[in-house]
């Protein structure tokens, strides 16, 4: 008998919840373990105070001497709260977080020991870090990378090390990281929003992008995980007969929430509150094992951190309850798969909400105007926003029917549309008194200001606007925020920039009223974008064909859908805006096809060697225990044996018939395999695309189908109603 499987499950049967208790409140716990500006206050003298503040709120540089002083003051903070080491924490482009320890600890000539930290350890180090993707960038002629403190985001303590977020470049300055690109887009959008909203408000000076983003995942019991190679290396289920009971009840959504996962929960959230990350909604999803989190949105860089260090703690807590954390976007067939809807917004630092209607109608002007601009920048990019939330993983998900398809797409609701039809109406030049009047009486004075209750929900779109902020529902649960961001702030930016343009000229030009002008050009606007805007199913065979009709992109796969990275209006976006320069944007290119490629190759190894290794000699094992029973039976009855065995013979048929099938489709896939990675890099993104991965289904098939014939006794992998059974 199978040893692995049923150790596996008797173990997951075995565990007690882990206790988890509530000792102190929440917001008593909440930021202890940042090093915000009530540490800060403690141990920096009032001069390091201010010239964090200002670099934090203006971007200005912070002097050695000071940056002594500052990381003095950071470390005795970190040592009072247990810190033994520090790091630079930061997102190198494989999407993860990335780590190395020093300890503060020194030892001295005679041969006592400090704990020393100074202010150039702060500010800028050199990991060797050779090793992280760099899509060529480290390959000219200077390969050294820097990490550079980002003082936006706060310094945390991780366990016992104090984490400095920071920026990764190369010596040439070149982008090797995440970050990099979305503070620059999001200094973009800042310049550009902050120059039209001064059309409704002088006294604005910044405009930050905020982020909300909702994260799914599915909790697994860590042994049953262990026994399957498949979820251990690739995150997902490669093989497994769907439950009989799947999803088909929805009794897991919104229900009571297993104490396992629970507890689980609980932990997280205390560290998340020590970590200032605040969390706030938890939930069962759709799927069994499946849940949510989502935390109160935050200033998108702070967002983007917090989501990375958070995905990062959830599987160190995780580790604690026994439990495995599978963010892959579709971990098993037949049930929903995960992703992590990204709310984002702008705001003022008067406090205004840019998408959020006001109570009059100059407050509603100015809400039209950005909601307007972000429509025509979707649709403008739209392709480029299908790119920026591109993976293997995620080509499961969108345009399966349970996510937003491949097509992008902007859903505004009933009320809004009714709106933007009325100003379509709006005369050309300038606006009599009486149209104005009846303008802001009729059509801008008439947008509640909570639109909240009144925007319909179509969980079909996937980019949606959702009373005071836009959803964009097709980021991968995998994924790191930052790439959906930088091209949303820099799209966005970009319109803006254009906008300001276009209604200044109208004002200088032609003398036409700020208003008439404003109006004039959302008119224009409402006009051109009209094909991004689609209020009906997402889902359905209609739309796609209408999408077609209205050559709106629907890239299915991750090759197709990142070829728009390398066009000449890409290039020319991304520097008109300052975000990325041409190498960097190549360099970011092919690192995300070469992802593509490995993590296929990967899946495409899993399950080879599974079916080889697991499928196959079980199954012929079972054969043969039936091949034993019918010989036993033919020598007992002779002649009438075959009456008498004739299922089992059957049986034995339909074991051989899907082995051929399961090994015949393995030689294959990996012929084909070989011969793809002969080719360049396009073409062979193509070919694992085209080629190899047809044969997943071809051998999860046939293997699904050995599962439920051979003995369940005898059966090695974890079933995936096993999997999914927790309590
Ligand atoms: P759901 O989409 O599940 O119905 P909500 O609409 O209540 O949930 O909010 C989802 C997320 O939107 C939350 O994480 C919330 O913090 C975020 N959110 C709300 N307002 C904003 C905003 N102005 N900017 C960015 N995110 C926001
Ligand atoms: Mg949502």
């Amino acid at each position: 008998m199978n040893t692995l499987r049923f150790f596996a499950l008797k173990e997951s049967l075995s565990r007690k919840p882990v206790v988890i208790e509530e000792n102190e409140r929440r917001s008593a716990l909440y930021g202890k373990h940042v090093f915000g500006k009530q540490a800060m206050r403690q141990v920096l003298s009032s001069d390091a105070f201010e010239a964090v503040q200002d670099a934090i709120n203006t971007g200005s540089k912070i002097d050695r001497l000071m940056a002594d002083s500052i990381a003095a003051g950071m470390k005795q903070w970190a040592i009072s709260l247990g810190a033994t080491h520090y790091t630079h924490w930061f997102q190198p482009l494989t999407g993860a977080t990335a780590e190395k320890h020093d300890a503060f600890f020194e030892s001295l000539s005679d041969g006592s020991a400090i704990e020393k930290f100074e202010g150039a350890k702060l500010v800028q180090q050199e990991p060797d870090a050779s090793s992280f993707p760099h899509g060529g960038i480290r390959n000219t002629f200077e390969a050294r990378g820097y990490t550079a403190w980002d003082p936006t985001s706060a310094a945390f303590i991780l366990d016992t090390t104090l984490c400095i977020p920071t920026v990764f470049v190369s010596y040439t300055g070149e982008a090797l990281d995440n970050k990099t690109p979305l503070l620059r887009a999001l200094n973009a959008i800042d310049n550009s929003a902050t120059e039209v909203a001064k059309y409704f408000n002088k006294s604005v000076t910044k405009v930050t992008a905020t982020l909300g983003w909702e994260q799914e995942y599915f909790l697994i019991d860590a042994a049953l995980a262990a026994s399957r190679p498949d979820i251990m290396q690739t995150g997902r289920a490669l093989l497994g007969h769907a439950p009989a009971k799947g999803q088909q009840l929805d009794d897991h959504y919104f229900g009571s929430i297993p104490s396992r996962a629970l507890n689980f929960m609980k932990d997280l959230e205390q560290q998340c509150m020590l970590l200032g990350i605040p969390v706030k909604t938890r939930h069962n999803e759709v799927a069994p094992n499946q849940f949510e989190l989502a935390p109160i949105f935050e200033e998108a860089n702070l967002a983007v951190d917090h989501n990375s260090l958070i995905m990062d703690l959830m599987a160190r807590v995780a580790d604690r309850h026994k439990l495995k954390v599978l963010f892959h976007e579709k971990p098993f067939a037949g049930i929903n798969g995960s992703g992590k809807h990204n709310n984002w917004s702008l705001a003022t630092d008067t406090g205004v909400n840019l998408l959020s209607p006001g109570s009059t109608p100059m407050k509603n002007l100015q809400f039209l105007t950005f909601f307007i601009n972000t429509i025509k920048a979707v649709q403008d990019h739209e392709e480029l926003l299908r790119a920026s939330v591109a993976s293997a993983s995620n080509d499961h998900r969108l345009g399966a029917n349970e996510a937003p398809p491949a097509i992008m797409s902007v859903f505004i609701g009933k009320q809004l549309t009714k709106v933007l039809d009325e100003l379509e109406k709006v005369s050309d030049g300038k606006l009599s008194p009486q149209e104005k009047t009846d303008l802001k009486l009729n059509v801008v004075g008439k947008i509640p200001e909570i639109l909240l209750d009144n925007t319909d929900r179509n969980r079909t779109s996937p980019f949606a606007f959702t009373g005071n902020k836009f959803e964009f529902r097709a980021v991968g649960s995998t994924a790191n925020c930052a790439k959906p961001m930088v091209v949303l702030n820099t799209i966005v930016a970009k319109q803006l920039k254009d906008f300001k343009v276009e209604v200044d000229t109208l004002i200088e030009s032609k003398g036409m009223k700020k208003d008439d002008a404003i109006f004039n050009i959302l008119r224009e606007y409402i006009k051109a974008s009209k094909k991004i805007r689609f209020e009906g199913d997402g889902y359905s065979k209609e739309w796609e064909a209408e999408a077609k009709k209205r050559k709106l992109s629907n890239n299915r796969t991750t090759p197709q859908a990142l070829d728009i990275q390398l066009a000449k209006q890409t290039l020319s976006l991304f520097e008109e805006m300052d975000v990325m320069n041409s190498i960097e944007l190549k360099a970011r290119h092919e690192i995300e096809i070469e992802e593509y490629i490995k993590r296929v190759q990967i899946e495409s190894r899993v399950l080879g060697d599974m079916a080889r290794n697991h499928i196959i000699p079980t199954s012929i094992r079972y054969q043969n225990l039936l091949i034993k029973n019918v010989k036993g039976l033919k020598e007992i009855f002779e002649g009438d044996y075959k009456t008498m065995a004739s299922e089992q013979l059957n049986i034995i048929e339909q074991i051989s018939s899907y082995l051929k099938i399961v090994n015949e489709a393995i030689t294959e896939m990996i012929a084909v395999r070989k011969e793809a990675n002969l080719l360049d890099i396009k073409d062979r993104a193509k070919s694992y695309n085209e080629l190899v991965i047809p044969y997943f289904n071809k051998i999860r098939y046939a293997s699904d189908k050995l599962e439920l014939l051979v003995e369940d006794k005898l059966w090695p992998l974890a079933k995936n109603r096993e999997l999914l059974n927790l309590r």
